[in-house]
């Protein structure tokens, strides 16, 4: 979000403070900025990528390079997923090809459980850290209760797939 919009919303939200209160007692500016943030994370920004599991990206890679066209951007390990991933891009989102790197990697026991295929939806958020503590509050099942470093540098944090009927969530935050 633009700053000037966030300016914008403390001011409507400041307005309307003083409305209801004739005049500027008992709500502090954390708590007004408290509310423009929890507007703020409403609405995640769009689909960062779509995350496949894969045995092996090599055998992988043909079909969606030569016969989807789609453009590699580049290979990467993410150790602490224990895995190598390929993206893809496709328009503003990616298609990362996720292979196991060792046997205890989540995705070698996803493959090994459900086979190949589509394994997590990760959505582009910002406030990663207060969005995961407010799913917390409101008793919201989590894997990751704080963010972990993911690919291509980015803050990232697992929802639980029993929170969402079976379809495993990832928030994706961009450092700048
Ligand atoms: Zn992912």
């Amino acid at each position: 979000m633009k700053k000037e919009v966030v300016i914008n919303r403390w001011i409507e939200a400041t307005k309307e403070l003083l409305e209801i209160n004739g005049e500027f007692s008992g709500e502090t500016l954390e708590g007004i900025m408290e509310k423009v943030t929890k507007e703020k994370m409403a609405e995640p920004k769009k689909i960062d990528h779509i995350g496949i599991a894969v045995k092996s990206i090599d055998e992988t890679l043909p079909f969606y390079v030569e016969s989807l066209k789609l453009e590699l951007k580049g290979i990467e390990e993410v150790a602490t997923q224990k895995v190598r991933v390929a993206f893809l891009s496709i328009g503003e989102a990616k298609i990362e090809l996720l292979e196991p790197i060792s046997d205890d990697s989540p995705i070698a026991q996803f493959i090994e459980k459900k086979g190949e295929g589509i394994h997590h939806v990760a959505l582009a958020v910002d406030n990663i850290k207060e969005r995961l503590n407010e799913l917390k509050e409101n008793g919201v099942r989590l894997i990751h209760e704080s963010p972990v470093p993911g690919a291509a540098n980015a803050l990232v944090a697992f929802l639980h797939p029993k929170a969402a009927q079976g379809v495993l969530y990832e928030f994706c935050e961009k450092k700048e």
